[in-house]
């Protein structure tokens, strides 16, 4: 071997050869012992400080709490897949509703994708030339309505493994960041390395509108984080089967791949997609121009315009036609307004208002909240334009104070008590 394939590893000062070398950023290398190292010690101390069992262990055992939550909701069955003890969309619905708001086109549709994913795994092998297809889904709502949030809570139900990955990290194989395939490894990892189960799992991909192709920057000679990846994520919808390196990591001619097959891997995707309410007003437009156009016109809901939502609008918005072909269903959501953010403060089973009254209970405190005290909640979020991600911090910043003092007799956060407390605040300290 001559020198040309050999780098030396920063970390122990030893030359060994390129395959037994990760890359950093900085073009610095590690070699695969230093990495193993440092894996057992990061593992040890996490031991000392979590008691046995390590990072797997408890990975493990949240999991398995998950998994109870689930069937004690009624939902799941143990892990197995039969016709009888399939959750129906309506009761799919019904779950989703006791933690999301609104948003009932979404929940149908997620409601019935899973159902019909659930039926495709099952369906008898009749030689009737029938197969059904799976049907992978894109959710295309503003940030902060509650996409990932449905997607979570799908999750909770779920008799197969399910992922939530965020395609902004993902890149062309070869450029600094994850490939593709990485989404597979975290499937994979909550399968418990179970390939059958892997294969009939189901992976949430937020942000996909970030990959939208740029065609707009003529600068950019390569599109790394748009249409390459698109590319990459097609070969992963279409269904092939790919190589994912079983723990992760950059790709290695030494390591044994895991052949993954997609065929059946259900993918849920969703975007904010800003803007593309002009794409849609513009298709709109044109369709309308004619006789009827004066009476349609009139129908639109302007201030919803991604009611209206079809394939050709995210084409205009740079996603490639042949993903958009393998999204077969768009959903949308809508924009949340006061009336569903106030029911976001006290309705959902976790809603903010009860884990504040749970903290407080736990001090024999007894908390409750003016409705007007709410009302001034829902007014902030909404002039600091924080939305529903931002009613938490809010609420957080009024009971500051109040957690801080345990108070000796039950409390009420009212109206005035949260003007005080929000009137000197830095809206930009607050997390949106
Ligand atoms: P998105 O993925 O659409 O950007 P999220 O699902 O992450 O938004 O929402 C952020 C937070 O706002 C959630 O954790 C939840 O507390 C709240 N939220 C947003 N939409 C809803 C909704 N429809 N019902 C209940 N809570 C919501």
């Amino acid at each position: 071997m001559s020198k040309k394939d050999r780098g030396r590893c920063s970390f122990c000062g030893r030359e060994v050869p390129f395959e037994q070398l990760f890359q950093g950023t900085d073009g610095r290398f590690i070699c695969f012992d230093c990495v193993e190292n440092a894996h057992e010690i990061i593992e040890e101390q996490y031991q000392l400080s979590n008691g046995a069992g390590g990072v797997e262990e408890d990975r493990k055992r949240k999991k398995e709490k998950e998994r109870k939550e689930a069937s004690a909701a009624g939902i799941m069955n143990s892990g197995k897949l039969d016709m009888q003890s399939l959750p129906k969309p309506m009761q799919i619905k019904e779950f989703l509703d006791q933690y999301v708001i609104g948003q009932d086109d979404a929940k149908k549709h997620l409601s019935v994708a899973v159902y019909n994913h659930y039926k495709r795994l099952l369906q008898p092998d009749t030689n009737d030339g029938v197969e059904i297809e799976k049907s992978n889904i894109i959710l295309v709502g503003s940030t902060g309505t509650g996409k990932t949030l449905m997607a979570r809570t799908i999750a909770k139900m779920l008799a197969v493994p399910f992922t939530i990955v965020d395609a902004t990290v993902l890149t062309e194989a070869g450029y600094v960041g994850e490939d593709v395939e990485s989404l597979l490894v975290r499937l994979l990892q909550e399968a418990d390395y179970d390939l059958e189960q892997t294969e009939r799992g189901i992976v949430f991909i937020d942000e996909i509108d970030k990959i939208a192709r740029k065609s707009d920057n003529p600068s950019i000679t390569r599109d790394v984080s748009g249409e390459g990846v698109q590319q990459g994520l097609l070969k992963l919808l279409e269904g092939a089967i790919v190589n994912v390196p079983p723990k992760g990591g950059r790709k290695h001619p030494e390591q044994e791949f895991i052949h993954v097959n997609t065929q059946n891997i259900l993918f849920i995707c969703g975007g904010a997609f800003d803007g593309i309410e002009k794409k849609i007003a513009q298709r709109l437009n044109t369709q309308v121009v004619g006789f009827e156009s004066q009476s349609k016109t009139k129908r639109i809901d302007k201030d919803n315009m991604l009611q209206y939502i079809a394939p050709q609008d995210l084409k205009s918005f740079g996603l490639i036609p042949e993903i958009i072909g393998r999204l077969p269903i768009i959903t949308y959501l809508e924009p949340l307004d006061r009336a569903a953010l106030k029911r976001i403060l006290t309705d959902p089973k976790n809603a903010i208002t009860k884990q504040y009254q749970k903290l407080m209970q736990m001090d024999g405190i007894e908390l409750t909240f003016e409705d007007s005290a709410l009302d001034y909640i829902v007014d902030k979020a909404i002039e600091f334009k924080l939305g529903a991600r931002g009613l938490r911090s809010l609420t957080e910043t009024i009971m500051m104070d109040t957690m801080f003092d345990i108070p000796k007799e039950n409390c009420v956060v009212t109206r005035q008590m949260a003007e005080e407390k929000l009137a000197k605040i830095d809206a930009n300290r607050l997390v949106a």
